[in-house]
């Protein structure tokens, strides 16, 4: 489940229990400060609740200086190997500093930066990585890399606290998602401290997005991770961010803007799926309200399959049907399919309600039923399932596939129950 402590990254809490907050690490020289705000404004604009910026160098402090100033969103300090740009980023205003105490030059150097954020109310990250474990664990690393990870983390913490420093979150980074998994899954029954996921060097944006998705999505199901970030081999640190998001919206975990839903289309496609679905997403990018919105390929299965949608599409060749909630709404050309229901996704949201024309509804419901009636032999899997249902219950008929009592769901028992959240 979420760790037991909670911190705080600027006004951002991170654990005990907060939303699973969304972060990302700005790809500029810091030192530039005109792209790095840029960046900056991009990646909050996307939904980044914190950002990151390496500090390798003393320019990077000079700019850090006025980055936390102009930042609409609280800025991590990434330290590597210097404690003292550490020390001068703290002094300069991070909102937390993420270190490696393996890297860092010795306990003596960690304390000092310890006493220093204790002193100024900062925070800290305090990672492991695969790749620079303490010399003491190489020969478990060869034998159990997992254990190497988690214990690798479980010294660290406790020299913190040995420390009397517990203003802390904890990482382990691995590029294998197995063992990040395991890890961290571990680790979140040894530690009670925020973990904050990530699978590094992820890959391209679709390798990585989708071994991010597999990583972190287990272990976000599993109840464990209070912070993400996804590392994506891509100047557009914002992209990270919309990964990070459609992540948390898969699991129910937190609301950002819009759900598109779309059919996967097959051979009874009517219409360019590819193109229309492609501006449908590109335009729902503009929309913060958390509404769902169906794109189906063709008019076959009706609009059964989207009934939840609160608003869709389905097309045949010339023409289409706009619907909400299940029910039709309006009978529209094929080419003006997206801005009408653009336009009915707009006047709900300013009315606040769905304005049904009943005339249009009952000529939008009897185009669907002749395309039903049309297409009556086709066996999709909805009529399949329909025809199930009635030889079930009439008992004219053997059913092929015998019913089966479904387990009860009980939804406090999910891992994520509890966790669920909309971002205000
Ligand atoms: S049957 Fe129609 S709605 Fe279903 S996948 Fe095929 S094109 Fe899409």
């Amino acid at each position: 489940m979420a760790s037991k402590r909670q911190i705080f990254v600027g006004g951002v809490p991170i654990g005990g229990g907060a939303p699973v907050a969304v972060q990302t690490m700005t790809k500029t020289e810091t030192a530039n400060l005109e792209a790095t705000m840029e960046q900056i404004l991009e990646v909050a604009d996307a939904g980044a609740d914190i950002v990151r910026v390496a500090i390798p160098r003393d320019d990077d402090v000079q700019a850090l200086k006025t980055i936390v100033k102009r930042s609409p969103i609280p800025v991590i300090a990434d330290i590597h190997f210097n404690h003292t740009l550490a020390l001068k980023s703290i002094d300069a205003g991070a909102h937390c500093i993420r270190l490696n105490p393996g890297n860092i030059g010795g306990r003596e150097k960690v304390a000092e930066v310890a006493v220093r954020a204790s002193e100024a109310g900062v925070p800290m990250r305090i990672g492991v990585n695969s790749g620079s474990l303490p010399k003491h664990l190489h020969a478990l690393e060869r034998e159990n890399p997992v254990e190497a990870l988690v214990g690798a983390a479980v010294e660290f913490v406790a020299m913190m606290e040995s420390l009397a420093f517990e203003d802390f979150k904890v990482s382990i980074k691995s590029t294998n998602v197995p063992n990040t998994i395991a890890a961290n899954r571990l680790l979140a029954d040894r530690i009670p401290y925020p973990i904050h996921l990530g699978i590094t060097e992820a890959g391209t944006k679709w390798s990585g997005s989708l071994k991010s998705a597999v990583g972190l999505g287990t272990l976000l199901a599993d109840g464990v991770g209070d912070t993400i970030r996804i590392s994506l081999s891509t100047f557009h640190a914002e992209e990270e961010v919309k990964v990070a998001w459609e992540i948390l919206k898969a699991l129910h975990l937190r609301e950002r803007g819009p759900v598109l839903i779309a059919c996967p289309t097959c051979g009874r496609l009517q219409f360019d799926m590819d193109s229309v679905v492609a501006e449908i997403e590109a335009r729902l990018e503009a929309y913060a309200e958390p509404i769902e919105v169906a794109v189906l390929g063709c008019a076959v299965n009706g609009i059964g399959e989207a009934s939840h949608a609160d608003f869709g599409i389905t097309g045949a060749k010339n023409e289409g049907l706009i619907f909400a909630h299940g029910k039709p709404l309006k009978k529209v050309p094929q080419d003006d399919l997206v801005d009408a229901l653009f336009r009915e996704i707009d006047r709900s949201l300013d009315r606040g309600s769905v304005e049904v024309d009943d005339a249009k509804a009952a000529e939008g419901a009897d185009w669907l039923a002749r395309i039903e009636e049309e297409n009556a032999d086709e066996l999709t899997p909805e009529r399949i399932a329909a025809m199930e249902r009635a030889a079930a219950g009439t008992g004219e008929a053997e059913p092929f596939l015998k019913p089966v009592k479904p387990p009860a769901l009980d939804e406090s028992a999910s891992p994520t129950a509890g966790r669920r959240f909309t971002r205000a």
